[in-house]
């Protein structure tokens, strides 16, 4: 069991590589086995390419290493909090990617401007409030509870992502594959939020009744969307 998740979190950091949203070490994933709360996790600082599915660090809820012989990402705290916070998410993905990153440093929700971006996000892609000095002692672990904080009464399966502010992104689903799924989702979303805006800067929202059919269709209880029964 541990050896499938360990492999799904390196594949997960193979194909966040091949969809360019990784540059040299920076990002990664997580995926976890609720059943018997363990964590496996991109080791800290090794390079895409280097990286084999046994170098995956598995740990606890508490962080502490149950198997594997190197040090777990930097972001683990972060991951951890997540991942004790939203008891529906199996995967984690955080990323540099080029513009979800440009819209978090210029710390802007990325607004919801049209039907692709109803489809995935229940509304504008949510900003965490910034920390302060005194988080900075326990900076990972204040990112996670920054993020949790600003899904107070707002579903993570709502919106399967969010940009930290002055940072990037962190993205979700219910397995790492699908994390890796949101991430590369809201880079383009980003993408696309950036040119409308250049092409028309005072372009409003989407309308709410667009998006609510388009994300309910897809995400709601009567969800019809794609083939039933599978
Ligand atoms: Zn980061």
């Amino acid at each position: 069991m541990l050896k499938q998740l360990k492999h799904a979190v390196f594949e997960a950091h193979r194909a966040l590589m091949a969809q360019r949203l990784v540059f040299g070490t920076w990002g990664n994933a997580s995926g976890i086995d609720r059943t018997r709360n363990l964590v496996a996790i991109k080791p800290s600082g090794v390079a895409y390419d280097a990286m084999k599915a046994s170098d995956m660090v598995v740990v606890d809820l508490e962080g502490t290493v149950v198997d594997g012989d190197l040090r777990p990402s930097s972001d683990t705290a972060t991951h951890l909090v997540l991942y004790r916070a939203f008891p529906d998410v199996g995967g984690i993905a955080h990323t540099h990617s080029h513009f979800a990153t440009c819209w978090a440093q210029a710390c802007r929700p990325i607004p919801c401007l049209g039907t692709t971006h109803a489809d995935y996000f229940h509304g504008d892609v949510p900003l965490t409030a910034p920390l302060g000095p005194e988080d900075m002692a326990q900076y990972e672990q204040r990112t996670g509870e920054a993020i949790v904080a600003r899904f107070d009464g707002v579903s993570p399966l709502h919106f399967p992502g969010v940009l930290v502010a002055n940072h990037g992104p962190f993205a979700w689903g219910a397995t790492v594959a699908a994390a890796v799924e949101s991430a590369a989702v809201l880079e383009e979303l980003a993408r696309m939020a950036y040119h409308t805006l250049q092409l028309a800067p005072a372009q409003p929202a989407v309308q709410r009744h667009v998006l609510d059919k388009h994300f309910l269709r897809k995400h709601g209880e009567n969800a019809y969307y794609g083939q039933t029964g599978q």
